[in-house]
């Protein structure tokens, strides 16, 4: 999928609308989700325009990745939730209902996530 630099989390990083930052540097950002689902619930934005994580890690830098993983923990301590446990999630294209095509890794914590996922009848 080519990236659209007119989606929402595009606007949010060249400031054309706000978000609710916790934490920015050279390689990504955080903000709080909207509609949190849990206690915590962060946004984790790699600066660059890529749309999943296959797209990252194909078009990324090693410098990009490295970058975004680390901030990813920084948030995930800031946050507290790392001695009580906490969930990434990366919704990636139509099977994985991402919404936003800007790669985003969701940090939920704060509350149990429950089930990894809802099994389906038949695999
Ligand atoms: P998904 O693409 O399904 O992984 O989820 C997109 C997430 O972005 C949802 O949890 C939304 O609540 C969240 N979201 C959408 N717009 C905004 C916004 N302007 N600020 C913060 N979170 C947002």
């Amino acid at each position: 999928m080519a990236y659209d630099n007119q989606n929402i989390f595009a606007k949010i990083l060249r400031g054309e609308i706000p978000c609710d930052k916790v934490y920015e540097d050279d390689y990504a950002l955080a903000f709080n989700d909207i509609n949190p689902a849990r206690p915590v619930h962060i946004l984790v934005i790699p600066k660059g325009p890529y749309v999943s994580m296959d797209d990252f890690s194909a078009k990324g830098t090693t410098e990009e990745l490295a970058g975004f993983l680390k901030a990813l923990g920084h948030v995930a301590r800031e946050a507290g939730v790392t001695d009580t446990g906490y969930r990434i999630i990366g919704n990636n294209g139509a099977h994985g209902h991402q919404e936003v095509p800007h790669l985003h890794l969701h940090i939920l914590g704060g509350a149990s996530a429950g089930p990894m996922v809802k099994r389906v009848e038949k695999l």
